[in-house]
């Protein structure tokens, strides 16, 4: 990110928490983060036998259900699924970025249209394409500068004024929808004992994507919880730090394919929505992570407080999940000199994304204790041995001159 570029990302952070901070005052969230912090604990702590649970009730659901040990076999399966199309539509998803999709279908010439505004947006910014954030991935481009990504990118002038931009990429998008009958999106949270998952979104684009013809949902295995009723407590916290708002506008429950049994009661598959639902559950390293490193909601509120993304931004974090969260989640998902390069002992560990955190992840313990074990695999900033060979050298971490 240049100068510019973090200082509309502060300016954003701060009309964010001014957004917030009446509702996470009042007593109803923090009861639904006391709440909420439990049904992730008690999750993570039985994931294996949630996803054994989810497997059989996707399948009575009418769901198909694919399990992706790494990021490569994951795009295999994808692949597999959407080969022959040229383009399909996707929506924001950090499991998505994760295994790196968007890269590998377009190396096998398909083109995938981002459907959310922010992403959209950040896809169109082919110098940097990197979001900032994972709830609003472009909020630190500004006005002048969206406006003229769409004119390099699109050819098109546009008035540096939000409607005018929001407009002019939504016609963009439904015209590029109507060549596309397979949707991709991820998932909030995901209910195993009911065979549901939640996606949240405020645009209605997520809506359009279960109505195409094959609706894939790639979804982490830490996104499991016991119940429905647990997965709405998930995406409400979630919305209300992510956002400031009780609610988003919009919460699909996807718990199947599009059917109807409106004569004499006989069922019929393929009424409006998805023909296919099929999920992509991803393991790729979660099964090995530490646990606290997947409590995590993904509502973004760690980055707002951290002193060091304000200061880099997105250099550091792993993909879409920024900070310093991110930086460890990615020795997991996928090695420690990922996690070393993504900023690992960039953290001050002072602490403040904790206290932001509406599940508290003890982001600054779990760093310290991965550059402890990726240290030993060589990674480190090789500065500290001189500061230690000076130390016990000279009695001091300056060399003598
Ligand atoms: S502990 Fe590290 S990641 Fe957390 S707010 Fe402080 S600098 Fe940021």
């Amino acid at each position: 990110m240049d100068k510019k570029e973090l200082k509309t990302m502060r300016s954003s952070f701060q009309k964010l928490d001014e957004r917030r901070i009446e509702i996470l005052h009042d007593p109803r969230i923090h009861s639904l983060m006391e709440k909420v912090s439990k049904i992730r604990k008690d999750s993570i702590d039985n994931m294996e036998e949630l996803l054994e649970i989810s497997k059989i009730k996707f399948q009575d659901n009418g769901i198909e259900f694919t399990y992706a040990e790494t990021a490569e076999d994951a795009r295999n399966i994808i692949y597999q699924l959407v080969k022959g199309y040229s383009i399909i539509a996707k929506s924001k998803s950090n499991t998505v970025g994760e295994i790196g999709l968007s890269q590998f279908l377009k190396e096998k010439d398909i083109d995938i249209v981002e459907t959310d505004l922010g992403d959209r947006i950040v896809q169109l910014n082919y110098k940097d394409q990197r979001p900032a954030h994972p709830i609003g991935p472009a909020l630190h481009l500004n006005i002048d500068k969206i406006a003229e990504i769409i004119h390099d990118t699109l050819g098109v002038e546009v008035e540096a004024e939000p409607r005018a931009i929001m407009e002019l990429i939504k016609q963009d998008v439904l015209k590029e929808l109507e060549l596309c009958s397979v949707g991709i999106t991820g998932a909030n949270s995901v209910a195993a004992e009911d065979g549901s998952l939640i996606i949240v979104h405020n645009e209605g684009n997520i809506s359009l994507l279960s109505m195409m013809d094959t609706h894939i949902i790639v979804v982490g295995i830490d996104k499991l919880v016991p119940t429905i009723e647990d997965a709405i407590s998930v995406v409400k916290l979630e919305t209300a730090y992510a956002t400031g708002t009780y609610l988003p506008s919009y919460m699909n429950i996807i718990s199947g394919p599009s059917k109807t049994a409106d004569i004499e009661k006989r069922l019929l598959k393929d009424m409006y929505g998805a023909k296919k639902v099929i999920v992509v559950m991803i393991d790729n390293g979660r099964s090995k992570a530490l646990k606290e490193c997947l409590w995590c909601i993904g509502c973004g509120s760690c980055i707002v407080a951290c002193p060091v993304y304000n200061a880099v931004g997105n250099e550091f974090g792993f993909r879409g999940y920024l900070g310093g969260r991110g930086t460890a989640i990615s020795k997991f998902l996928e090695s420690d000199e990922s996690s070393y390069n993504n900023g690992l002992f960039m953290c001050t560990l002072c602490g403040l994304c904790t206290l932001e955190c509406p599940v508290s992840t003890p982001t600054s313990d779990i760093i310290e204790k991965l550059r402890f074990s990726v240290q030993k695999s060589g990674f480190y900033p090789k500065i500290h041995t001189q500061i230690s060979e000076n130390i016990k050298k000279e009695g001091s971490p300056f060399k003598k001159e």
